[in-house]
């Protein structure tokens, strides 16, 4: 499927106007959104540590949509940082209508082999971040009477995964997180999050090097087991995951507050 070409799913103009902020869109599936958002007419900030893929991108969305967009490299893990480079971007290129919440996953392994320090890097650069985002734009949000907050988590959410408990233990903080928050933010803001399954992207090529390196197992043989959970039986493309991020940022989507929607070919069990 050509989801940035002939199947586009939504109008080039949907988003003319709105000014997205995408973080950890120098790859996979916040690459993925920024394009999306862009084809959908917005002015897209991308956000992610590596300028010059930052540069790239860019250069790329400026071939997709009518809208103006910007490089904004910034360490997640930073707070002071977000707090400059963000109130700078506010005051340079206008408030910002979109935020899409999104980092880099912690590493596998057993939870009881973690130390208390290693939860402190990824709940920086994933709910300390999200939280010092949103304190930052919400109110230019309301100010403007629209904004779409979306995070980007894991299906883990719903059904913690085997060996990756510091990432189940994260994303679940990132689910509570938004939900209490969707009951404090203004009427004119919605905040919602989605739940990636096995997608095709340099997280999930990692995830099975570490299970190789720790079980024995090849690559292939990682992937067949994680297909066999699939009812679609192959990887979710990160453009079908944008596409579902996309959708919840629309002003249609106005109704829709405080979910956490899968996009992984079926495999959660539970209704
Ligand atoms: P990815 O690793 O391909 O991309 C992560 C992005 O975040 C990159 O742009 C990276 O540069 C950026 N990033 C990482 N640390 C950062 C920091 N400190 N500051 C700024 N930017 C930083 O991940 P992905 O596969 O696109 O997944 C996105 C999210 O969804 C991740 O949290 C991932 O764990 C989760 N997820 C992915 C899958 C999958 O199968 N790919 C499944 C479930 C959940």
């Amino acid at each position: 499927m050509d989801l940035l070409g002939n199947d586009y799913p939504y109008s080039t103009s949907a988003l003319t106007g709105k000014h997205a902020l995408v973080c950890g869109a120098s790859k996979g599936i916040g690459a993925a959104t920024a394009k999306m958002l862009a084809k959908a007419g917005a002015d897209v900030t991308v956000c992610a540590r590596n300028e010059e893929a930052l540069n790239q991108l860019c250069q790329e969305l400026k071939t997709l949509g009518s809208g103006n967009h910007h490089a904004l490299p910034l360490d997640l893990e930073d707070t002071e940082s977000i707090r400059t480079a963000v109130t700078d971007l506010l005051q340079q290129r206008g408030n910002v209508h979109i935020l899409i919440n999104n980092a880099g996953g912690p590493p596998g392994g057993p939870l009881l082999a973690n130390t208390v320090s290693d939860f402190e890097a990824p709940f920086k650069r994933h709910l300390h971040a999200a939280h010092t985002l949103t304190q930052i734009i919400s109110p230019g949000m309301e100010q403007e009477g629209y904004g779409r907050i979306v995070q980007i988590i894991s299906t883990s959410v719903k059904e913690p995964i085997p060996n990756i408990g510091l990432s189940n233990t994260l994303r679940g903080a990132m689910a509570s997180w938004a939900k209490s928050l969707s009951r404090e933010l203004p009427p004119c803001i919605t905040i919602n999050n989605v739940l990636p399954g096995f997608t095709n992207t340099e997280r999930l090529g990692s995830l099975a090097s570490s299970i190789n390196q720790r079980t024995g197992k090849t690559v292939e043989e990682v992937h067949d087991g994680w297909m066999s959970q699939v009812p679609i039986e192959r990887l979710i493309e990160p453009l079908e995951t944008a596409s579902a991020i996309t959708f919840l940022t629309l002003p249609a989507s106005g109704g829709i507050r405080g979910v956490s929607l899968a996009v992984d070919g079926g495999r959660l069990r539970g209704i």
